[in-house]
This record gives C-alpha cells, sequence and structure tokens, in this order.
C-alpha cells in the first residue's frame, strides 16, 4: 500500500536530517520517519552551532554540499570568530542560533526535496526477513520496506528524563522516549551501553537585570558559515551576555546534593566530563567560589534566555532558588527547569568507517545513537550515512574521509576504532593535522569530491577551483615580488616590527609575526594593484599558507607517510586467530574491529608498533 523506498531515516535530529538529505539530494527515494514532526532539528541543549573543532566540522559539511552550514546562517543572531589571536589552525567560527527558525530552516529545506517523504511516528523495529533488512515497522503497525535503514535515534532510546528526585521516561523534555528498538538490536547480538547529558534551565529575558552583566558583542565584520553564495553575513546581532555564580549561590545548590540523581546514584550512564553540569563544577572545583555564566538569547524575537554554565538536574525549587541570587538574575522567572537524561547508545566499534553496522548489512547508525554529543558531531555522521547508504544501495564505493583530510575523517576513524567510553565531542586535540585542517580551507580540501559525489553543486565546484587558482596567482606574486626598506620601514616599525636593511621577497616579509598582506599592501603600488584583484577570502587563504608554509609541509609529508599505510589493505577474511605472535589484546581488537588496512589496524587502541610489524610480516608485505 506505502510505497517502497531506497532509504528509510529513522529521526529527525541534526544527523537525521543531513541523512535525508544527502541520500534524496543524490537521487535515492527516502522517507524520513519520525516521531514528531514539528521538532524536526530542534535543538535539544544550547542555541548555537560551531565553536572550537565543531566549527571545522560544519564548514566542512557546507564544503561537501551538506545543509547544516547554509541553515545556521539562515538562522543566525550573532556570528564571532573565537580565537582570532592564536594561530589559524585555532580559529573556530560560532554562531548563537535562533532555535526556532533553525528548526523550520531545516524543515522547510527538507520539504523542498521532492525525493524525501515524510512519516511522523514511533519505529518501534526493524523489519528483518531471516538476516536481511527489508524496512521498519511502527508502534502502529505499519511496515515500510526499503533497500536500507539509517538509524538516529540520538537522545531517545529508553531515555530517562531527571529532575531531583523524579525521574520519567522521555527522550527530550516533553518528548516521549523510544521503545523497542534497543531490545531488539541487543537479540540481534548488538551490545549497547547506558550515557548521560543534561541541561540548563531557561529563564525569561524580560525578568533580567542586563546592566549588571558584561555585555559579549557578536564581530564587528561577521563572516557566515557557508561558502556557497545562498547565504549572507548578519547586518545587525543580537549579543550574549555574561554574569557568574557566587558562593551565595553555590551554597543553595548544596542544599539540594542529596537529593541530587547525579550523586545518589539514580543516574548510571556515562556523562561528558568536559560539559560538567553546575553541581559537578561546585563539588570538583571547591576551591572556586565561581563559575561562568553565558546569558544566551534564543532567538531574534522570543524573550527566552539559555542559562550556558549551569546545566543541571537538582530539583526544580533548588535550581530557581539558586538562580535567583546570580547577579542581575535577582527577578528571573524560570521557564523550564534544567534536566539530565540517561539513554541508550551502540558502541560504534560495532560499524564499519562507512557507518553501517557489521552485524545488518544496510543497516547505518549515525548521531548521538554512536555515544557522541553534541550537533555538529551528529550532523557530519548523517551526511555520511546519508552518503554511504545511497552508494551501498547502488554499488558504488564507499565515501570515507581520511585523518588528515578532515575533523569528519578523525571523529569516525576514532569512534570506529576506539570507542567510546563517554560521549564523544570534537576537540582540535583530537587531530594530528590540525594546521592541514582549517576552517578556511575546507572548501579547498572537500568541495571537489562533494562535487565527485553530486551532491556539492557545479557553481560551487566552479567557485573553489577560482579561489585555488587566485591563491595560487597572489602567492605567485608575493613570491616573485621585492619590497625595499625605503617603501616598508614606516609601517614596520608602526606594526612593531623590525625595519629592513635591505630588498626582501613580500612572501618573506609576511612570515613576521604582526605583518599582514593587507597591512603592507600599500606601501608598494605594484603589490597594492595585485592584491585589490582579489576578495577577502583570497587574501586571508594566500597569507595562512604563507605565514604557516613551513609547518603546513611537515604536516603534509607526516600525512603522505602515514597515509601510505593506507594502501596495504587487509582483506576481510584475514583469521587473525592463527598469527601468533600478537598480542591476545591485539588479537582481540584486532578480530572485533577488523580494520580495512594497516593504517587503520594501527590506530586501534591495544595494537601496538611490534603487533603492526609481525602483522606486516604475516600479509607478506
Ligand atoms: P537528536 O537530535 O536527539 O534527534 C533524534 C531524533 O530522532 C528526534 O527527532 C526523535 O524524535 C527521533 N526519534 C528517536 N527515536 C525514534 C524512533 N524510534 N522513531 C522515530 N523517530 C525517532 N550536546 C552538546 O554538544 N552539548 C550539550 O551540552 C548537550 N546537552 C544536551 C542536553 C540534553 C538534555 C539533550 C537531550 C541533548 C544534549 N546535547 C548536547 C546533545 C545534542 O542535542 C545531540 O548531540 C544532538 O541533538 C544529537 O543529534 P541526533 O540527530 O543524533 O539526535
Amino acid at each position: 500500500m506505502y510505497p517502497n523506498y531506497d532509504i528509510i531515516v529513522v529521526g529527525g535530529g541534526h544527523a537525521g536530517c543531513e541523512a535525508a538529505h544527502a541520500a534524496a539530494n543524490l537521487g535515492s527515494k527516502v522517507l524520513l520517519v519520525t516521531m514528531n514532526m514539528n521538532t524536526i532539528a530542534q535543538m535539544s541543549c544550547n542555541p548555537a552551532m560551531g565553536g572550537v573543532a565543531k566549527g571545522q566540522i560544519l564548514r566542512e559539511i557546507d564544503a561537501l554540499g551538506g545543509m547544516s552550514g547554509i541553515i545556521t546562517d539562515k538562522s543566525m543572531i550573532q556570528f564571532r570568530m573565537l580565537n582570532r589571536s592564536k594561530g589559524p589552525a585555532m580559529w573556530s567560527p560560532r554562531t548563537q542560533n535562533d532555535r526556532m527558525r533553525f528548526a523550520e530552516e531545516w524543515r522547510l529545506a527538507l520539504e523542498k526535496n521532492p525525493n524525501v517523504d515524510f512519516w511522523q511516528e514511533m519505529v518501534t523495529n526493524l523489519l528483518m526477513e531471516g538476516n536481511k533488512l527489508v524496512g521498519v515497522r511502527t508502534a502502529l503497525g505499519i511496515e515500510f520496506r526499503a533497500k536500507a535503514v539509517v538509524l538516529t535515534n540520538g537522545t531517545f532510546l529508553n531515555g530517562l528524563i531527571h529532575i531531583g528526585e523524579k525521574n520519567f521516561g522521555g527522550g527530550r523534555t516533553g518528548e516521549r522516549a523510544a521503545k523497542g528498538i534497543t531490545e531488539q538490536l541487543v537479540e540481534l547480538g548488538f551490545e549497547s551501553g547506558r550515557m548521560k547529558t543534561g541541561t540548563p534551565p531557561r529563564v525569561d529575558g524580560r525578568s533580567l537585570n542586563y546592566n549588571a552583566m558584561e555585555e559579549q558583542a557578536g564581530d564587528e565584520n561577521p563572516e557566515k558559515f557557508s561558502f556557497s553564495q545562498e547565504t549572507q553575513a548578519l547586518k545587525h546581532q543580537r549579543s550574549c551576555y555574561i554574569t557568574y555564580t557566587n558562593d551565595d549561590v553555590h551554597d543553595t545548590l548544596k542544599k539540594g546534593f542529596d537529593q541530587s540523581p547525579m550523586f545518589n546514584g539514580r543516574i548510571q550512564g556515562i556523562g561528558p566530563r568536559y560539559c560538567p553540569s553546575i553541581e559537578d563544577k561546585i563539588n570538583r572545583f571547591a576551591e572556586r567560589n565561581r563559575h561562568q555564566i553565558f546569558v544566551e538569547p534564543e532567538g531574534w524575537d522570543t524573550v527566552e534566555i539559555y542559562v550556558n554554565g549551569f546545566s543541571t538536574s537538582l530539583p526544580e525549587n533548588i535550581q530557581y532558588e539558586a538562580l535567583r541570587k546570580i547577579k542581575g538574575f535577582e527577578n528571573a522567572k524560570m521557564f523550564r527547569p534544567g534536566y539530565a537524561i540517561e539513554y541508550d547508545y551502540f558502541p560504534p566499534t560495532q560499524l564499519y568507517l562507512s557507518l553501517e553496522t557489521k552485524l545488518i548489512e544496510n543497516l547505518y547508525f549515525a548521531g548521538q545513537i554512536n555515544g557522541t554529543t553534541g550537533y555538529e558531531e551528529a550532523a557530519c555522521q548523517g551526511l555520511m550515512a546519508g552518503i554511504n547508504a545511497h552508494n551501498k544501495i547502488r554499488e558504488k564505493e564507499n565515501f570515507i574521509l581520511k585523518r588528515s583530510e578532515a575533523y569528519i575523517g578523525v571523529l569516525i576513524d576514532d569512534l570506529i576504532n576506539k570507542g567510546t567510553e563517554e560521549p564523544y565531542r570534537m576537540f582540535t586535540s583530537r587531530a594530528e593535522y590540525r594546521i592541514l585542517l582549517r576552517q578556511d580551507n575546507a572548501d579547498l580540501r572537500l568541495t571537489e569530491q562533494g562535487y565527485q559525489l553530486g551532491l556539492a553543486a557545479q557553481e560551487r565546484y566552479e567557485r573553489v577551483l577560482e579561489k585555488k587558482r587566485h591563491v595560487d596567482e597572489l602567492i605567485q606574486f608575493m613570491r616573485k615580488e621585492s619590497v625595499d626598506p625605503d617603501q616598508m620601514n614606516g609601517t614596520l616599525s608602526e606594526l612593531g616590527s623590525a625595519v629592513l636593511t635591505q630588498k626582501v621577497k613580500a612572501a618573506q616579509l609576511i612570515k613576521r609575526p604582526n605583518v599582514g598582506i593587507n597591512s603592507i599592501k600599500d606601501c608598494n603600488e605594484k603589490l597594492a594593484e595585485q592584491v585589490n584583484h582579489y576578495d577577502k577570502e583570497v587574501i586571508e587563504e594566500a597569507e595562512i599558507l604563507l605565514k604557516y608554509e613551513t609547518y603546513i609541509e611537515k604536516e603534509e609529508k607526516m600525512a603522505d607517510k602515514l597515509n601510505a599505510l593506507e594502501n596495504y589493505r587487509i582483506n576481510d577474511t584475514v583469521d587473525y586467530n592463527q598469527i601468533k605472535a600478537i598480542s591476545n589484546e591485539a588479537r582481540e581488537k584486532l578480530n572485533k574491529i577488523r580494520p580495512s588496512t594497516i593504517g587503520q589496524a594501527s590506530r586501534i587502541s591495544g595494537v601496538s608498533p611490534s603487533d603492526i610489524s609481525v602483522l606486516m610480516v604475516y600479509l607478506g608485505k
């Protein structure tokens, strides 16, 4: 009765939206089944996108032809480039977003796609014929058939919400938990675990005294996420504010510690260490008498405010009392209390690098179900699962990104080879090739691949080719053009840089700290004439490539060396039990993860360099 689909995506969160959009854009007929169509692309926690390492991921999604960057731009209310004072590997775009518009833009984007159908209901089962996955079954007993299924259930699988001593089933506040899928997957042989996360209370902005807080405005010259021309930078922005907790707030919160599900053992799931609740911070850092609170608007028009830094699962009356002791919050009215949520996840070592499960062919997992946390982490997995599910049913190659190509590659490689014991969040420190994986060059790194896949539009690809050509031209010009002391020394003194005693190439001068292309260009007529041909992006790119040339070359060489190991393929039929000289731990992990290359094997925790040497000899490499 109902149509058959190529791909069914279960869940309309950040992972599900990207998966559905990618697969449908590539030409698959997609059914997006989600429990509530009014909460498609809901930001469960803070109304913000990007930030350190996450901003890089968002740019990568955009460069490949995903939608999250465009949706973010269309709904942003503030833009900041974090870490501008550090090296470019650390520059990280971050936006504050209008929560309602973000969700609305995503839904409209999906509705525009004729290859996406929707169904609002809970999926309770995978539809299996023997070992073969053929679709899904819903709570109403409706069966939808498809060639592949992508599960993106987020925090909903057996979700349990905690507020003080109260707890109740739910996938997010006000939404039901999802039942059935975990139980069936475990029966089919999957291993599952339990994690937890938390969120702060929301308050009424009309009840706050902003005069008592520090204003945090957006960038003076804001940029945007998407490399496409579909979106524009903001002309005006909304500010956030900063305030602090104090001893009085801490004492009030401590009154509720004996009712805290975190401290009395009721919460068993493991939470994100780097994103602790306020009670955790008070407990762990007892010597600190204040903690920073970011007061973030939830949108352009709404008065609702997100109290970032005050995540808690203490009783709601304690939350309310403590909030009102924060400077500027004396008259605060609370809209919603904070809460913690526990949910099921599936250790990601049960997946291939394509995000297809090893146990069931054509079944893919993406997002928080894999033990990650964060919108960006979820969205990029959704994109990759959508692409790979589409490719698989058309018998095309898997699309895998290397660690040296993208943060997305780092994330998936880490998950599959190391697994994760706590909610996995991306940090720049997880990437060994940080200077290569910058936010500014995500388009140069990835758009060609997105275009080859059929996801990034021709016009985007042409723009990238042009950017590359212009950057190369400018660099060549700077390498050839000499500047002399008479022209430069005045400006160099102003910039606090040593004066020249003889002519040098412009490219050489740019390597100095404090000296940029724009700051010296007007000292030399030819330089100014050349530079003025190019837009801001090109000048910035050329400057980074010249300034950090030595570091970039070093990392490129390292990446080439390691990538050579990726060329040594390991046949899936290898019987590791036959290799006597490797350690027991290595044997167990290799059997479980079944790496497809020597490079991948070398990154599995518990597999040592000597195990790799033995393996290479065994494989005759
Ligand atoms: P979700 O966004 O959770 O979406 C899952 C979707 O699947 C939902 O639309 C749901 O309706 C649907 N669904 C689930 N099961 C079924 C089913 N059986 N049938 C049909 N539809 C189904 N991240 C951070 O980075 N920092 C934080 O501080 C943070 N705090 C959080 C606090 C809370 C309370 C919550 C709930 C999440 C928090 N997160 C945080 C995590 C962030 O929200 C998620 O990482 C991100 O939303 C995951 O995206 P996803 O697509 O995997 O799942």
